[in-house]
């Protein structure tokens, strides 16, 4: 049983150049976490990203203080800096 080509990509990383030139978030200079504020209980939470995913990513993600989901909104720049903008799922 072959792997997939998702599981392949995980292991190019010794060909960087390359990897550059399409995605420059693979070189390891993108921001992979993130602080934000509840939008349900206000507090300062850290989260992972996964730079990997694309430059802009929409998932769901509860709070690990409330519990409550979030939907996150991720926005890679150029240089690699993460706007990360959450918000109350179902609103
Ligand atoms: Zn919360």
């Amino acid at each position: 049983m072959r792997m997939s080509e998702d599981a392949d990509s995980l292991y190019d990383d010794d060909d960087a150049g390359e990897l550059d030139e399409e995605f420059p978030l693979g070189d390891g200079t993108a921001d992979s976490e993130a602080t934000v504020s509840c939008p349900y209980c206000g507090e300062a939470v850290e989260i992972a990203l996964d730079p990997g995913g694309g430059t802009h990513q929409d998932y769901v993600e509860d709070c690990e203080v409330c519990c409550q989901p979030w939907r996150v909104s991720v926005q890679y720049g150029l240089d690699g800096e993460a706007a990360v903008e959450v918000t109350a799922l179902g609103e």
